[in-house]
């Protein structure tokens, strides 16, 4: 899984950084900072006080004062400070230090940021943090705990039904939201372009605070393919694929966007490729010039734009919504993650930033994971990524961007604003979030260095000291505990599923009891070539061979269960095939998985497969749908009586159904495939297994 990798990666890069700059760094200090937090002595603290603590009220009056540090506001009126003053939830002054220093008084905590970088919180503008979560095995608490770690104040959850909005609700109502919400809702239509125009999102008033930590940002809609079809771009895709997925007419994406702004609700428009992007933007131009003091909308993703659109984001006052970190090693391997590519004619329409940024001066524009699933959630990852358009490999190697996508990388300040103030802008927040400006909320974090002054791939070895949202520290560094003022020493269970009715099997280093091999040959699997995944070679048999093949299988629970995994495979050639396996007597097997098959008439290339059959035989249908989903693949099959229905997580993290077959007798065993190759040399990776039984 995407994010596991990255925490990896990440962390072997930071331990080689810290190696470097404890001798290297220039003008480094060699004793260590001292950053013990000055409580001031108080006068009438003590033995002369009544028993009973100041209450908190008292305790937010006194306030914060941070100073000695090198503070990035994104405030224009004063870009950079030494000193901030918190008083409850909200900042009341920025500046040098010694005037904020003046004003403390014998209350007020004061903590030396020993020449620390502080800068506001990151705000990631479209997630999936909340919603997808459990498919990377993560709770709610542990999804928001790694997006504080990632100094992660804000996010935009970009996709909801009515279920977790209610959720959502809760968790709000309970306290459990530990970050900034902006839930955007989607009652009209799904990510395959399935029109349903539901009504609940009424409930929600525009931009209406639902909670703690919890409004409403506005609804979610699609233009063209890429949750599920493919993206809507004017070039022919390589190989003859086409052009891609329109949702709707101009007049139809007119007069939804228009009903719905019209209603006061802010719209974020999925367009991928140009063609939707126009779509996009004449649909917002239309809203606008009928509802001239309605929301600001925004376009996500915004990934394939032509020169003559650019100039469109400031015309009509769009926010486009942007990726940070590019899987550049995907694109230059051509390995297959990506069914539809850009060819290299169009690929200074890819993600171009640099070329957006100057020809919309004016313009909007904020930086977006769209974590879990599609790409990292890391900030620096995604910071790494629009500075150089590079990726760091598995194994370690740089994949440097071809010059096109080099053209658009950005500079460092231009992607921290895009990474906090701009994506305030995309949620409609930036009188309230996005600087460190009198006022405004105190969601901010410090830093280990300063990323305006590291070299450009040093911007990885960054990480969060302490993360503050409206003035509480949220999340402190354990080598930085003494940075952090006033943060209790919680300890947070680590592993949350404590249902019985379950079964994980994580691939951590050993395999779990009550597996067994089918075919096994020990040379063809491992879980110490990608610790933490079980890796498969593709062989040339598969369940009912008797070749090697490497079936992994465990006896199939009694009544209705759920079947979930994570998988990374990109098979190109015919029959290649990784997923899930559900075994019954006769000889008798279903497999859902990623595959390729192109047989004329029967199979149509890279997609999800469900078959059904008996001695090697289909003797239900094959179902294909080539997805524009990357290399790794959330997939589920579940089983109520009879019935056994497969589906597969969109990029959008929604659950896209495959399709069902229904098979009489009882499940044997169940467990992972990995094969029918035609020749040696494709893996499939496999992050976890799950069993979910009701
Ligand atoms: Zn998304």
């Amino acid at each position: 899984m995407t994010v596991r990798r990255s925490t990896l990666h990440l962390a072997v890069i930071v331990l080689a950084a810290a190696g470097l700059s404890a001798c290297g760094r220039p003008g480094g200090t060699e004793a260590p900072v001292i950053l013990e937090p000055t409580l001031q002595p108080t006068a009438t603290l003590g033995l002369a006080l009544p028993s009973a603590p100041a209450p908190d009220a008292g305790a937010a009056e006194a306030g914060i004062v941070f100073y000695n540090g090198v503070i990035l506001t994104m405030d224009d009126a004063r870009p950079t400070a030494s000193a901030i003053r918190i008083q409850g939830e909200r900042i009341v002054a920025v500046g040098d230090d010694a005037p904020l220093l003046a004003e403390a008084n014998p209350s007020t905590t004061l903590v030396d940021l020993g020449g620390r970088t502080m800068m506001p919180g990151f705000i990631d503008a479209h997630t999936h943090l909340f919603h997808v979560a459990s498919s990377f095995g993560k709770d709610d608490l542990s999804a928001q705990a790694e997006a504080l770690q990632f100094g992660i104040t804000s996010v935009g959850e970009l996709w909801s039904d009515q279920a977790l909005a209610a959720h959502l609700t809760e968790l709000a109502a309970g306290g459990d939201l530990r970050l900034r919400v902006s839930l955007y809702v989607a009652p009209f239509l799904d990510g395959c372009g399935n029109v349903y125009d539901q009504d609940w999102y009424q409930a929600f008033a525009p931009g209406a605070s639902l909670g703690h930590h919890l409004r409403l940002g506005g609804i979610k809609i699609y233009t063209d393919g890429g949750s599920c079809n493919a993206p809507a771009v004017s070039f022919q895709y390589p190989g003859g694929t086409g052009q891609g997925d329109l949702y709707f007419s101009q007049a139809d994406l007119n007069a939804t966007v228009e009903r719905f702004a019209g209603q006061g609700y802010q719209m974020a428009i999925h367009a991928i490729g140009d063609r939707g992007i126009d779509q996009a933007l004449e649909a917002i131009a239309a809203a606008n010039a009928a509802n001239p003091d309605g929301p600001r909308h925004r376009i996500e993703h915004t990934a394939v734009v032509r020169p003559d659109q650019m100039r469109r984001f400031e015309e009509v006052d769009a926010v486009g919504v942007l990726f940070g970190s590019y899987p550049t090693c995907s694109l230059v391997h051509r390995d297959g993650s990506f069914q539809y590519y850009t060819p290299d004619d169009y690929l200074s329409w890819e993600w171009p930033w640099r070329s957006l940024l100057e020809a919309a001066p004016g313009a909007h524009f904020a930086y977006h994971s769209d974590a879990y699933g599609v790409r990292p959630l890391d900030t620096f990852l995604n910071l790494h990524g629009l500075v150089t358009r590079s990726e760091f490999a598995e194994d370690g190697t740089v994949c440097q961007p071809p010059p096109a996508l080099a053209a658009n990388a950005i500079p460092v300040a231009q992607a921290l604003r895009a990474m906090t103030i701009e994506g305030a802008f995309a949620l409609g927040q930036e009188t309230e979030l996005g600087s460190l400006s009198p006022g405004k909320l105190a969601d901010l974090i410090v830093l280990s260095d300063n990323p305006l002054e590291v070299a450009a791939d040093d911007l990885l070895a960054l990480h969060v000291q302490m993360t503050l949202v409206g003035g509480q520290v949220v999340y402190c560094a354990d080598s930085d505990r003494a940075l952090c003022p006033e943060f209790p020493a919680t300890s947070r269970p680590t592993s949350s599923d404590s249902g019985g009715n379950q079964f994980r099997e994580d691939f951590d280093s050993v395999l779990g009891p009550g597996w067994s091999w089918e075919h096994e040959d020990p040379a063809g699997w491992s879980l110490a070539t990608t610790p933490g995944w079980l890796r498969i070679d593709l062989s040339a048999g598969g369940f009912l061979s008797a070749a090697p093949s490497n079936v992994l299988l465990r006896p199939a629970p009694q009544g209705d269960f759920e079947l979930l995994t994570a998988v990374r495979v990109s098979p190109t050639r015919n029959f290649e095939f990784a997923g899930l396996i559900v075994t019954f007597g006769d000889g008798q097997v279903l497999q859902f998985g990623r595959a390729y098959c192109d047989v004329p008439g029967v199979c149509t290339g890279s997609g999800y497969y469900f078959d059904n059959l008996r001695g090697g035989a289909s003797i239900g249908s094959n179902y294909a749908l080539p997805g524009f989903a990357g290399s790794q693949h959330i997939l589920r099959l579940h089983r109520q009586g009879t019935t056994y229905s497969a589906s597969y997580l969109s990029l959008d993290g929604e659950w896209i159904p495959i399709a069902s077959h229904i098979v009489e007798q009882a499940p044997v065993s169940i467990g992972l495939l990995a094969a029918q190759a035609p020749s040696p040399g494709p893996v499939a990776e496999f992050d976890f297994i799950e069993v979910r039984t009701p």
